[in-house]
């Protein structure tokens, strides 16, 4: 039994020797991902010409046309699109899929129900401006055992015409695991073989830079993610990214701007210099919020909690999850992660209606970027089993306070 903060720095003394080896992988991967991040610079031969901005249309912003450029090079793309007008992940996500289904397609999700906000605007829930209000249909089908289900993926997609395949690999909200690396790649051959011509979509939040590869390296035709999580390095003021098959990346841009505008407009208002940088410092940011992430699994496991991964499983995602069984006790460790946060660490986060979810949620984010989740942010919806998903760490040392600060109110240490 932990009661007092001085047998709390006991424990994590020793948790931290044992957590090391896991960290070295962690350091290797960010190696890594930094090789490929300083080449797509090099490539591209970055300046300083190309942090310059522009306003109004935002006709020929050369920094942004190659951004888009070094995005598509690091993640093994054909090409991308990285604007600060898609507000959010979420929003991305809904210009792709607007992007790429017509009136009469059929949507697939082969990870279950997808990601809260989606709901709205595939038209799970009712929604006037949902694609199914657009005639466009939708079917989902459920991991089994935290995999694919492969024997309804092949009858469905030999019975029916898919034109787009989801596949979400972080959890969001649900009680699943993250979708693997291995798993992708396998199952991204598999639909191939059944029809080659189904557009494979990934919703890749959360998962950039988490493993060696990106689903585009491994046949994924369109993959999403946000810039205040992991790409944008914790310094992308805002904006999402869309990468994958030029052609399909040219869908996305027509419908983002306009038909007949895409890709050519689209003002940079001074962020250029940002999103450059955000991406520079990507691979370290993650690896922070990794070491975060295995240093919360360690110490809430170690003092009781059940979590998901444990400290020691392979990872997909910056998430870690704490299931606490109350509402209670997941209230207090979230207000805890705002108290041990840089901004805002007098506030005291309650459980409220945020719009597109459809339970309470409790959001601890102490950010310099409103809502920012690459930074160490703690947050749930009140419904059973009451789990905490916790993620990002802009530095290993910050977000190590942060869960000490919110394990000591969890606990009511003194
Ligand atoms: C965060 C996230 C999104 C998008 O969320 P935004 O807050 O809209 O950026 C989508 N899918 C998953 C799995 C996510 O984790």
């Amino acid at each position: 039994m932990i009661e007092t903060k001085e047998q709390l720095q006991d424990l994590i003394q020793k948790l931290e020797e044992k957590i090391s080896p896991i960290f070295l992988e962690i350091e290797k991967q960010c190696r890594k991902n930094s090789e490929k991040v300083l080449s797509a610079f090099q490539k591209h031969k970055i300046t300083e010409a190309h942090f310059g901005s522009t306003s109004g249309y935002g006709y020929s912003d050369f920094g942004r046309d190659t951004l888009e450029k070094v995005f598509a090079e690091v993640l093994g793309a054909e090409d991308a699109l990285v604007r600060a007008q898609m507000i959010s992940g979420s929003h991305a996500l809904t210009v792709t899929l607007f992007a790429l289904l017509r009136p009469d397609d059929t949507l697939l999700s082969i990870t279950g129900k997808p990601y809260d906000t989606l709901e709205e605007v595939i038209g799970i829930t009712e929604n006037k401006s949902s694609l199914r209000s657009f005639g466009v249909h939708y079917e989902q089908i459920d991991l089994v055992n935290n995999d694919f289900d492969y024997d309804k993926i092949e009858k469905v997609l030999k019975g029916k015409k898919i034109k787009v395949i989801e596949i979400q690999r972080s959890k969001g909200y649900s009680t699943r695991k993250s979708i693997t690396i291995n798993q992708i790649e396998k199952i991204i051959k598999f639909i191939k073989n059944i029809d080659s011509n189904v557009i494979i979509m990934v919703d890749n939040c959360y998962c950039e830079m988490v493993s060696e590869k990106e689903p585009t390296e491994l046949g994924a035709d369109i993959m999403v993610g946000s810039l205040i999580k992991n790409l944008g390095g914790g310094i992308a003021p805002n904006g999402a990214y869309i990468a994958g098959k030029k052609e399909l990346i040219e869908l996305c841009a027509e419908r983002l701007t306009l038909p007949g505008e895409g890709r050519e407009v689209g003002p940079t208002l001074g962020i250029n210099k940002s999103l450059y940088q955000g991406l520079f410092f990507a691979p370290s940011v993650v690896a922070s919020s990794l070491k975060t992430a295995v240093f919360t699994s360690a110490l809430l496991e170690e003092l009781g909690y059940q979590v998901e991964p444990k400290w020691n499983d392979a990872r997909a995602d910056v998430v870690a999850n704490i299931v606490f069984n109350n509402a209670e006790d997941l209230i207090k460790y979230c207000q805890g992660i705002q108290i041990g946060s840089p901004i805002d660490s007098n506030a005291i986060p309650e459980p409220w209606d945020m719009p597109g979810y459809q339970d309470k949620v409790i959001m601890a984010a102490g950010a310099f970027t409103q809502g920012s989740s690459i930074e160490l942010s703690c947050d749930g919806p009140i419904r059973e089993p009451f789990i905490a998903y916790q993620q990002g760490g802009l530095t290993y040392e910050y977000g190590k306070l942060g869960v000490i600060k919110a394990v000591e109110r969890l606990l009511n240490l003194k």
